[in-house]
């Protein structure tokens, strides 16, 4: 059966923190289109931040509770709860699972969007990082319904998240600072939803990596 072991893989959160550090500056330059630029900023604060408690011997779990606690407590804005509940999901999700195979993924893909929803008052097409998570998680799902492999579900996810992301260009921000644009927010991505493609990207590809195949 294939699965992703809990322990020593932080490895996972210390790649999701290395994109977010690369993609600082073009983060901010997307929230400067409809925002106040500082969203890469902000992002690579708190997850440098992380990056110093974090080792790579950790469980997968424990990694996901720093990042998350570290998010809440370090960065201000609204995107320290919103990221910090995200990954305080994945945590509370896989703690105690040391094969995680890909219907806990699912389970914590999951419960982080019902959070992130009920926090951020946001639903999909309202221009909000829900826009990628949401129809990354939906293709996941597809994927292990159709009987599709590890791997390939966390392509699927992948490409779910990617084409969420981009589709934001044609929404009208409904929330967030970005709303006050109204029809004019159109033909600019959502700096959240481009972040939060990022993050499943990256943990798309670094789960890819440390699948394996287990006699359970
Ligand atoms: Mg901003």
């Amino acid at each position: 059966m294939e699965c992703i072991k809990n322990s020593h893989n932080a490895v996972i959160v210390l790649e999701i923190i290395e994109a977010i550090h690369q993609n600082a500056g073009y983060l901010s330059e997307i929230d400067g289109a409809t925002g106040d630029g500082d969203h890469g900023i902000n992002m690579n604060k708190g997850f440098m931040l992380a990056k110093e408690r974090i080792t790579a011997d950790m469980s997968l779990s424990e990694a996901f509770k720093i990042l998350g606690q570290t998010l809440v407590m370090d960065i201000g804005g609204s995107m320290g709860p919103i990221y910090g509940t995200f990954f305080s999901q994945f945590s509370k999700v896989t703690k105690g699972i040391e094969n995680i195979i890909p219907e806990t993924v699912l389970a914590a893909l999951e419960a982080s969007t019902e959070k992130l929803m009920e926090l951020a008052g946001a639903k999909p097409g309202d221009k909000t990082l829900i826009d990628t998570i949401y129809p990354a998680k939906e293709a996941f799902k597809r994927a292990l319904e159709g009987n599709k492999g590890y791997a390939e579900a966390l392509q699927a996810m992948a490409a779910g998240a990617q084409a969420g992301k981009e589709h934001t260009k044609e929404l009208v921000a409904k929330i967030g600072r970005a709303a006050r644009l109204g029809e004019r927010s159109k033909g600019f991505l959502d700096a959240g939803a481009t972040s939060c493609c990022i993050i499943l990207e990256t943990m798309s590809g670094a789960m890819q990596r440390v699948i394996v195949n287990e006699q359970i």
